[in-house]
């Protein structure tokens, strides 16, 4: 059986796109200076000059005040991607794994994650709200009484560190294309949708 693990913020949900006019509002500089930077991981903070525990707070004030991670388009691809995974005849697994904890707002953010997919029409078999990915998965394989070893598990994400992981792993790792992964020796989709063809 195919498993596939999906990771929400670059692939499906355009979250620096979507944080930037909260960042602006609550720090009260104009929009243009807040828009997605993608060079590096998270030299999107020094572009912005916010620190960690700033983008952590304008995070949960998104999710308490405003719309982001309850509002907002998919990205170009991803909900005709996801739907040709939940309606594939194979029925693969498909396992969402996302790191959305903004430590003032942490079940709203889960409780809004949970009410965008349901609007965009997408199913799921399993969420994980995890930074640490790949136990994430494993402990979810686990839990559904399913053994790795028998297994295709096929994921798709954009942070290095993760895509790196899930290749070592053993696992059919791929970039979602962000020239901050770009250094990196894996495949590598554009969209969603041509993920669902791999
Ligand atoms: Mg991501």
């Amino acid at each position: 059986m195919r498993y596939y693990v999906l990771d929400l913020d670059g692939p499906i949900y355009p979250f620096l796109a979507n944080l930037g006019p909260v960042a602006s509002k609550y720090t009260g500089r104009p929009v243009e200076e807040f828009k997605p930077h993608q060079e590096t991981w998270s030299g999107f903070m020094d572009d912005w000059g916010i620190s960690v525990e700033e983008f952590l707070t304008l995070f949960a004030l998104g999710v308490h005040n405003e719309n982001l991670l309850w509002e907002g388009d998919a990205v170009t691809g991803a909900v005709n991607g996801w739907l040709k995974l939940a309606t594939d005849p194979d029925q693969p697994y498909i396992h969402v794994v996302t790191d959305r904890n903004p430590f003032a707002a942490v079940n709203e953010a889960h409780e809004a994650t949970n009410y965008w997919i349901a609007g965009q029409g997408l199913y799921y078999d399993a969420i994980s709200f995890r930074g640490d990915k790949v136990d994430a998965v494993r402990e979810n394989i686990a839990a559904e009484g399913l053994v790795e070893a028998d297994l295709e598990i096929f994921t798709i994400e954009d942070k290095p560190e993760n895509i790196t992981a899930y290749q070592s792993a053993g696992w059919n790792s791929y970039a979602f294309d962000l020239p901050c992964n770009r250094h990196l020796n894996v495949p590598r989709v554009a969209t969603l949708e041509d993920f669902s063809q791999v």
